[in-house]
C-alpha cells in the first residue's frame, strides 16, 4: 500500500495554501506525519483533518549543502527544521529567509508561509516570524 494516500488531505490543503494536520478521530492526538495507526491510542479510525494558524517556534534544525529535490528554489546550503506549531504538532520543512544557521536560535518564533515549485506543486515553507517571506 502507498503511504503517500496518508498525506492526500495535507496535500489538497497545502494547494489551497491552507496548513492541515491530521487529528486522532478517538484521542484528538495530533500527529504529522499523518499515520494507520494513532501513536498514542492505536486507533485506526480515519483522522479529522484541521486547520492550524502555522506559527510556531523552531524545535531542531539540521544545515543541508546538497539540494536532493529538483523544483526547489531554495539556495544551497539551506535549513530543513522542526518546528512546533502552536497548537502541538510537530512538523518540518525548510526554514527559509535565514543567511546561515548561525543565526538560527532554538524557541525563535517562525511562521509557514507557500511557495510553488517549477512543476506548479504548492509547498510549505516556514520563515522567520519577523520577516517577509521570500
Ligand atoms: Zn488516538
Amino acid at each position: 500500500m502507498n503511504p503517500r494516500y496518508l498525506l492526500t488531505a495535507h496535500l489538497e490543503g497545502l494547494a489551497r495554501r491552507e496548513l492541515l494536520i491530521s487529528t486522532c478521530a478517538a484521542c484528538g492526538t495530533q500527529q504529522f506525519p499523518p499515520k494507520a495507526v494513532c501513536t498514542r491510542c492505536g486507533s485506526t479510525e480515519s483522522p479529522r483533518w484541521n486547520r492550524v494558524s502555522g506559527e510556531g517556534q523552531l524545535w531542531t534544525y539540521a544545515t543541508f549543502h546538497k539540494t536532493y529535490l529538483t523544483g526547489f528554489r531554495l539556495p544551497s546550503p539551506y535549513v530543513v527544521a522542526v518546528i512546533e506549531l502552536d497548537e502541538g504538532a510537530k512538523i518540518y520543512g525548510n526554514l527559509a529567509g535565514v543567511p546561515t544557521s548561525s543565526s538560527l536560535r532554538i524557541g525563535q518564533r517562525v511562521r509557514a508561509e507557500f511557495t510553488t515549485t517549477d512543476d506548479g506543486a504548492s509547498h510549505l515553507i516556514f520563515v522567520p516570524a519577523d520577516k517577509e517571506g521570500t
